[in-house]
């Protein structure tokens, strides 16, 4: 588990790169800065890990592209003490950013060797989500709704229901939709019944599968 000068000075390059790509919210740069992605991988995929790309982790899942992450999180729009609800765990990178941000994190993963390996990883690097799940993200998590956001990090073929009703007044949804290719959606709660809608483009993610495995 080491994090050296060599890592730090791609680090830093990789940030370039996002910054370039459009982010520009300087917290979510300095999360990105901040956090060994590296440590986040397997080890034959070490060399990659500070290109802006999704790679491989356990049980056919990847880790999200950096510039995904940063762009997901900065349309959540954190402040310190948010309650968040992540929906796919995997790798633990975007838990890790959102922690980095301050935000209470919530976060659910289908799948238990990935729920398992994560749940030990996270601590060890001193990121502590307020509680991992292993479950069914298409529920949420309705014990601890409301929450001040939600952020989705795999393709969802619609918008599950219990999502947009543990949001907040105010709250803010973040989910790509659709099936090949998903489109960056953000619901925004407006009332109980009341919800804004806004798209942010293509992305491409892994599905959000039913039930756990
Ligand atoms: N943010 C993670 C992304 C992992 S890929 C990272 O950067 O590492 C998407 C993750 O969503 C996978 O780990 C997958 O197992 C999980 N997933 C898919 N469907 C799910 C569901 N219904 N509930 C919870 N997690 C789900």
């Amino acid at each position: 588990m080491k994090d050296t000068f060599k890592h730090k000075g791609l680090r830093q390059q990789l940030v370039n790169i996002i910054e370039a790509k459009g982010i520009k919210d300087p917290k979510v740069l300095k999360a990105i800065g901040k956090i060994p992605r590296h440590l986040f991988m397997d080890s034959s995929f070490l060399d990659h890990a500070y290109q802006d790309k999704a790679f491989p982790i356990a049980a056919d899942q990847t880790i999200s592209q950096p510039y995904t992450v940063a762009f997901q999180t900065e349309l959540l729009q954190i402040t310190p003490g948010d309650k968040i609800l992540e929906i796919g765990t995997g790798s633990g990178y975007q838990t890790a950013v959102l922690c980095e941000l301050g935000a209470k994190v919530y976060s659910i993963e289908r799948q238990n060797e990935l729920f398992k390996k994560t749940s030990k990883f996270l601590p060890k690097l001193g990121y502590r989500a307020k509680k991992l799940v292993f479950g069914d993200g298409y529920l949420g998590l309705e014990e601890e709704a409301p929450f001040d956001g939600i952020i989705v990090s795999a393709g969802a073929p619609y918008v599950p229901k219990p999502l947009l009703s543990q949001l907040k007044i105010g709250g803010r949804l973040v989910i790509p939709v659709g099936d090949d290719i998903q489109v960056m959606t953000m619901f925004t709660r407006k009332g109980p019944k009341e919800y804004e809608q806004e798209e942010f483009g293509e992305f491409r993610f892994v599905p959000l599968l039913g039930d756990k495995n």
